[in-house]
């Protein structure tokens, strides 16, 4: 064909991974016009199939090639105020990712006589991981695919009840549309069980709301303003690493960085200091703190008196002996001076400095049985020194409260009356995903009346086994805990499973159906943030690749065909972005579809002082709790979690060290663990198991030796890596794929339990005991 010319654009999106920063991104975008030869056509090496994604061309255009398109470029905006231009490492090539030879690009449906299961690999010994998951399945069209899934619905739906039909979804996207929208009405005027969506931050989220009434904090650019910075739980440089170059700005004016964690995080490794805390112990070395505050006269009384309730009641508390540094250096591991030193740093950073102290505080503290009250206790100190009064000062744990988006006109929960339930469908714990495989309804038998029952235990809820379930947004095989209870349900030949994916994952393994879904630059979306105050819009780059559908159109065709008439579920990107930011909240003002089109990024309104500053719980018109104060009751407690090394779990003798099973540094949970540049970067941890030589030693263990992790729920196998990256009595592994783990049979996740946290009903992966031995 003649040469044609190229068109260049640039398009303004922002990073949908579940990750505080969201990203302004500008992807560049090449259309070819005329010409089959450009070098944006060529296929990729090794890639000779012609619907391979890298020769896409766009739907509806002709097949002789005469107009293409390409994202050729994916970089950060520089005009956004906080992700200032540059990308990490995760997605700064993303384009391997969007392009890789991998992507799912059709529906398929599981061939006749495949059972499900871990199709890629082979057996122990037979060094196959992967690869041949594609054998187990046929392409399908979207029709036939829409037709099968909604005929499986209707007949289960008709005979076990809409609530044995579970949507299991999380954020593998944290656009508000991807996130939850058409999924959520589909699912709500079909009467399936609601989804309690925990896994990640819930116990955090519902603590800091307990005590703030809104999950709000300081602002990133802020941090530069301090004079002491406390990461605790938080590795600001592995997935916060937007903020970083506002804590180096404050360490560069004299600022001091501590991280309080208990794995050396690069964060840990880079700070001025690291206080290895004990999992699980937090909430103490908090009352520690704030008995040395209270004790020394260091609080802040004015502020402490117009802005909290309970005050006298925490003062009290805290001064109890059993919250003295010497108590709290027993269990958190922290040697009593360096608590008193950090206690009496942080009290007195604005006489010290004429800066106030900040705390980045990360979700991995709540992720532990008790976490919830971490928050809480946390989230007070800088409320007993008065920090938010100044420029700099707070804490800061999730900004998303700043978007008061309006989920209600997205999701639509009044659907749930047009249910053949007509009332709220019952509501099931995504962290107890193995028990409801396994166990719900399995022994009481179906019931289609009742309302959700809980007795007593958390989490519990009664009605009918769950017979479908509809996975979008996540990959539960690799990250859901207690994960042999997991897989177990999952290979249930009575579970219809639907995975809606960009890849070949852990769970599509174990899928019926596997759709094909997009990646962020293949869809129109809207988002806030979790760790900055700016809302953007993501406009679709390129076409979706292959048949990838989004899930705003997989659910409302879904809709169509399971016969649900209501106009809502033709609903368009656009007129669903219009009702996202159709809310009265001052927060959202004058932030409109059009404003973004046009800008990209727009800040949220919030009060500002005098001096114009945003300077959150300053006063106390910034609270939302009832009371209009900031809530210090109850006085938080510290327990030990049951499964510790202090718990009173029946069996933490027999499994004496306490595992962290950490996120890689270089995926996203589980995201991006199939792709080779990442497997590269995280060359280095993979498969290991860190330990500290004390522990080592005593079992027998040196670097490189085989071991066998191990507890009542499950074991997994890993090479020992002895170091300092974890204190005595601690042991670390990072999450990866099931079918890249070890022996392929599971991951770390084959460890962790489905126990709740005492807030929010989150996950508590950081409560694990396991005993290790050389294999
Ligand atoms: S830092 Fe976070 S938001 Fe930014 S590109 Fe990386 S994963 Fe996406």
């Amino acid at each position: 064909m003649a040469a044609g010319y190229v068109e260049t654009r640039v398009v303004h999106a922002v990073c949908s991974h579940d990750c505080p920063d969201s990203c302004g991104v500008l992807v560049t975008v090449e259309s070819l016009t005329g010409a089959d030869d450009h070098p944006s056509n060529q296929r990729l090496p090794g890639t000779p199939v012609d619907d391979h994604p890298s020769n896409q061309r766009l739907p509806g255009t002709p097949a002789d090639g005469s107009r293409q398109e390409r994202a050729v470029k994916v970089a950060g905006d520089p005009k956004h105020p906080v992700t200032q231009g540059f990308l990490c490492g995760k997605v700064a090539q993303y384009l391997e990712r969007v392009y890789s030879p991998e992507r799912l690009l059709y529906p398929m449906k599981r061939k006749a006589g495949r059972p499900k299961g871990p199709a890629g690999y082979g057996g122990a010994g037979s060094g196959e991981t992967r690869g041949r998951e594609a054998d187990a399945f046929e392409r399908i069209s979207w029709d036939e695919a829409l037709g099968l899934i909604a005929e499986k619905l209707t007949a289960i739906a008709a005979e076990f009840g809409p609530e044995s039909v579970l949507p299991y979804s999380y954020a593998g996207t944290i656009g508000q549309l991807g996130f939850g929208s058409m999924d959520r009405r589909f699912f709500h005027r079909l009467g399936a069980s609601q989804l309690d969506r925990t896994i990640c931050s819930e116990a955090g989220g519902v603590a800091l709301k307990q005590v703030y009434g809104v999950k709000l904090g300081t602002a990133p650019e802020d941090f530069r303003h301090a004079g002491m910075v406390i990461a605790w739980g938080a590795n600001i440089h592995g997935n916060n690493i937007h903020l970083w170059p506002f804590v180096e700005e404050a360490r560069r004016q004299g600022a001091r960085l501590v991280a309080i964690d208990p794995y050396k995080t690069r964060t840990a490794a880079l700070a001025d200091e690291h206080l290895a805390i004990r999992p699980g112990t937090d909430t103490l070395l908090a009352l520690a703190m704030m008995h040395e505050i209270f004790l020394l006269g260091l609080e802040d009384a004015e502020y402490l008196e117009d802005c909290t309730r309970g005050a006298a009641e925490l003062r009290e508390h805290a001064l109890k002996a059993e919250h003295s540094a010497q108590r709290a250096a027993e269990v958190t591991g922290i040697p009593a001076a360096r608590i008193v030193a950090l206690a009496r740093e942080y009290a007195l950073c604005v006489e010290r400095t004429g800066k106030p102290a900040a705390i980045r505080l990360n979700y991995g503290t709540q992720r532990s049985e008790n976490g919830g009250t971490a928050v809480r206790a946390i989230a007070m100190l800088p409320l007993v020194t008065g920090s938010w009064q100044y420029k700099g000062g707070g804490l800061q744990l999730s900004t998303s409260g700043a978007f008061p988006f309006n989920s209600d006109a997205l999701q639509m929960p009044e659907l749930m009356k047009k249910s053949p339930l007509g009332r709220a469908a019952r509501t099931i714990n995504m962290s107890r995903l193995g028990w409801a495989l396994t166990e719900l309804g399995q022994t009481h038998g179906p019931t289609h009346d009742g309302e959700a029952v809980v007795n007593g235990a958390p989490g519990w809820v009664e009605g009918p086994a769950v017979k479908a379930m509809l996975v979008y947004n996540s990959n539960p095989a690799a990250v859901a805990p207690n994960q042999n209870a997991v897989l177990r349900g999952m290979l249930r030949e009575d579970l219809f499973t639907v995975v809606h994916e960009q890849f070949f994952t852990d769970t599509t393994d174990y899928a019926d159906v596997v759709l094909p879904a997009p990646t962020f630059l293949e869809v129109k979306d809207v988002q806030g943030a979790y760790g900055h105050l700016y809302a953007q819009i993501n406009e679709r780059a390129i076409a979706p690749l292959g048949e990838a559908w989004s899930n705003v159109k997989l659910f409302g065709e879904l809709a169509r065909r399971m016969g649900f008439t209501e106009k809502c579920f033709a609903d368009t990107e656009d007129e669903l972005i219009d009702q996202a930011l159709a809310t009265k909240d001052p927060r959202l003002a004058g932030i409109t579809r059009e404003r973004l089109e046009r800008e990209g990024h727009a800040a949220v309104t919030l009060p500002r002082n005098k001096y114009g500053d945003v300077l959150p719980f300053s006063t106390r018109e910034w609270f939302r709790t009832a009371s209009g104060r900031a809530e210090l009751l109850p006085v938080p407690e510290f327990v030990a979690p049951a499964e510790s090394r202090r718990g009173s779990g029946a069996r933490s003798g027999e499994y004496p060290l306490e595992f962290l099973p950490r996120k890689a540094d270089n995926y996203m949970n589980s995201t991006f663990a199939n792709i080779p540049r990442h497997q590269r970067m995280e060359a280095k941890t993979t498969g290991l198991l860190e330990m500290h030589a004390e522990d080592a030693a005593a079992r027998g263990i040196r670097t490189g030796d085989a071991v066998e992790v191990f507890n009542g729920r499950g074991r997994v196998e890993l090479r020992a890596q002895v170091g300092d990256a974890v204190a005595p009595g601690v042991v670390a592994a990072r999450l990866n794929w099931n079918k890249l783990s070890g022996d392929g049979a599971g991951n770390v996740n084959a460890l962790t339990s489905e126990t709740l946290t005492d807030i929010g009903g989150g996950a508590t992966f950081y409560s694990t005991l396991v005993e290790v031995r050389r294999r």
